[in-house]
């Protein structure tokens, strides 16, 4: 026996032996995190990589921290669901010892340098918005970009779903709607189709009056169905708003005149314009009376009540 013994823990041998400098220069790594893209890929430092043994081998090695004064050799990794299973060989000044370590792995997600480039230039419909009432709202989480054109803007969608909900919405609220696909390509045998969504807000608002089939409407409210009032008959009327892209506007809301009725005969009444103090003859409306309050238009000189 040569006499030699840890001076720490007393077993035989020459200085300290491995436990007792592990003990203190313990080996340890860092959290094992592996990051996966959905398409499958794994994070390997700035490399996006086909999940193998390999990579979490790589992470294993550059998470380990030992001390200088030991060398490491031997590693072997094997995965087991969520655990590391580690086995390696400590050196340290001569003497050798093989250590193992089971270690938790965490995941993550990211998207990977080829899903962002696929991502970012990914789109399944175009909402062609025109008009100047642009006031609405995209949900960007579904916007892959918005080009301004001439007239309006044009919103390039990663969901057809959802631009066709925006084209519902944009219904609702009297636009003229119009829906298209067209052809782009094949996608595991099945054609892949992009939808073109054009949207135009009408030429008319709420208080113009326009011509609809020969007849002249005041226009109530828009909607999926516009409410009118008939100019000659006094009545309340809708048409749906796609049985209107040929209306024109013939008087428009600022044109509308206000007057009052100055003299009520039996054959007719006299109304005379509030801004012009013009007098016009009228065919007797029924239930008028002097004084009353009339909004009329003129058309070639003519006066319509409203
Ligand atoms: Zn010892
Ligand atoms: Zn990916």
């Amino acid at each position: 026996m040569s006499g030699l013994v840890c001076p720490v823990c007393g077993r035989e041998g020459r200085g300290v032996c491995l436990d007792c400098f592990l003990e203190k220069r313990p080996i340890e790594f860092k959290e094992l995190n592996l990051t996966f893209c959905n398409c499958g890929k794994v994070r390997s430092k700035d490399a996006w990589l086909e999940y193998s043994d390999w990579v979490v081998k790589d992470l294993v090695k550059h998470s380990l921290r030992a001390s200088r004064d030991v060398v490491v050799e031997n590693m072997k990794v094997s995965v087991e669901g969520d655990t590391a299973h580690i086995t390696l060989d400590v050196i340290y000044e001569g003497k050798k010892g093989s250590k193992t370590f089971d270690l938790p792995i965490t995941r993550s997600s990211s998207t990977c340098i080829s899903c962002s480039r696929i991502r970012s230039s990914y789109y399944e419909a175009v909402l062609q918005v025109r008009g100047e009432d642009l006031n609405f709202h995209v949900n960007k989480d579904y916007l892959m970009k918005a080009d301004k054109v001439r007239g309006g803007a044009d919103y390039y969608m990663t969901s057809m779903n959802y631009a066709k909900q925006k084209a519902h919405e944009f219904l609702e609220r009297g636009y003229f709607v119009r829906e298209s696909s067209k052809l782009v390509g094949q996608k595991d045998g099945a054609d892949l189709y992009r939808v073109y969504v054009s949207v135009r807000h009408p030429d008319f608002n709420p208080g113009d009056v326009v011509q609809h089939k020969g007849k002249l409407f005041r226009v109530v409210s828009l909607g999926r169905l516009v409410r009118f009032t008939e100019v000659d008959t006094r009545k309340s009327t809708t048409y749906p708003i796609n049985a209107l892209k040929d209306s024109k506007v013939v008087v428009s809301k600022g044109e509308v005149r206000k007057g009052n009725v100055t003299e009520v005969r039996p054959d007719g009444v006299q109304v005379m314009d509030a801004e012009s103090f013009q007098n016009y003859e009228l065919p007797k409306a029924g239930g008028m009376k002097e004084g009353d309050e009339v909004e009329f238009i003129l058309i070639s000189g003519r006066m319509r009540l409203l």
